[in-house]
């Protein structure tokens, strides 16, 4: 008997160790159902089933059983990943069956195939009760282990060996079961977490924008692409007598305003973000200068014609300098965006409420 909890053992550490390396390109995805996409739900039968063969190589065999913990990963691809992923997963583990299935002796291979379908089934009915509950699982597990020890029954030579086995193996399948619920549901929350992490390390506090090192490393992306992009710097005009009059908190809210507004103006594949203070930068990739100066512009008119609303105060109005550039202006990312900001330099520097290209020289 401690042979066989000792190999089970093995079994166990070989499901986690392969559980833990599956589950890192899936880390993205935030919740995967069996109404995630069709392409998820099959990498999950794969990966499932591919754990399942491996345990089954890695089996005890018992007379003419073969001992693992395949059900555990049969019923975690149809906990996760639903029918599709379940089918996939007993594919696996009928063909690893069959590979470790000696010549005429077929009676494992047919118990396996009819354990894992009737599973399936039993479980695709149970599922309109259920939800993605740890109860659930464990019931899912439960149901696996009752069909399969009738199999065991009829594989093992007496009902002494039987009974010898049957209690080993249905604990180690349910606490087997049990840590890896348990394992998957820490790994998920893990990685929401360092998910929600790396986006607020992005995110402006205040306006909720991109920040200045989301803005950086986009302009590092482009360099690494090759990207051909325009960029806008914006700031507003004399924002410091908006603050004096308003309070820090009045600047605040029209940062807010001008933050949303800038959003909706921003095209699809831009990143609008917030440079620091009162200065905002709009990337727009494969947006020739020209372009660009049409939508600072728009911006520029936009923001002047908005209302600005803050308390009890009468509504106010507020302006905007924008600088314009374009990457084949530049021989680096970083450079581009030091012509904008040379261009609305020159926007300050010329009266305000206006849009500047870069030229150079710069007049
Ligand atoms: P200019 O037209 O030349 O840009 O004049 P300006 O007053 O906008 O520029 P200046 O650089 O003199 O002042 C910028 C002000 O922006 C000063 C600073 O207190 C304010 N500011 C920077 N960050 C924030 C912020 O997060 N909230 C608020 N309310 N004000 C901020
Ligand atoms: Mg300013
Ligand atoms: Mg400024």
């Amino acid at each position: 008997m401690l042979t066989l909890l000792n190999s089970l053992l093995l079994n166990f550490s070989l499901l986690i160790a392969t559980l833990l390396f599956a589950f890192l390109p899936l880390r993205r995805i935030e919740r995967i159902s069996p109404n995630s996409s069709l392409q998820v739900r099959l990498v999950i039968g794969c990966i499932a089933g591919v754990i399942g063969a491996l345990l089954i190589f890695n089996s005890i065999s018992y007379d003419v059983a073969k001992i693992d913990l395949r059900l555990v990963a049969l019923v975690t691809a149809y906990f996760y990943g639903g029918l599709v992923s379940g089918s996939i997963t007993m594919l696996f583990i009928i063909g690893a069956r069959f590979a470790v299935t000696p010549a005429g002796e077929y009676q494992g291979l047919i118990l396996t195939t009819l354990i894992c379908v009737a599973l399936l089934v039993t479980a695709t009915i149970y599922r309109r009760f259920a939800a993605q509950r740890m109860k659930d699982y464990l019931v899912l597990l439960g149901t696996g282990i009752a069909y399969s020890l009738p199999a065991l029954y009829l594989l093992t030579n007496t009902f002494e060996r039987f009974l010898e086995i049957a209690l080993v193996y249905i604990i180690v399948i349910m606490i087997g079961g049990y840590v890896t619920y348990r394992f998957l549901q820490e790994l998920r929350k893990h990685f929401l977490f360092v998910h929600t992490q790396q986006e607020l390390a992005l995110t402006d506090g205040l306006t909720q924008l991109g920040n200045r090192r989301k803005l950086d490393e986009t302009l590092a992306e482009y360099a690494q692409n090759g990207t051909v992009f325009s960029v806008l710097i914006l700031d507003l005009d004399h924002f410091k007598s908006i603050n004096d009059t308003y309070g820090h908190e009045g600047g605040d809210v029209v940062l807010r305003q001008l933050s949303h507004l800038l959003q909706s103006y921003c095209p699809e594949q831009g990143v609008v973000g917030r440079y620091g203070g009162e200065e905002f930068v709009l990337l727009l990739p494969d947006v020739p200068l020209r372009q660009a100066e049409r939508l600072g512009e728009r911006i520029r008119s936009a923001c002047a014609d908005q209302h600005f609303v803050y308390k009890e105060h009468p509504v106010f109005h507020v302006t905007l300098s924008l600088g314009a550039a374009s990457s084949d202006q530049a021989s680096t990312v970083f450079e581009t965006v030091q012509k904008a900001d040379l261009a609305l330099y020159e926007a300050k520097q010329t009266g305000r409420n206006r849009v500047v290209c870069y030229r150079d020289p710069l007049l």
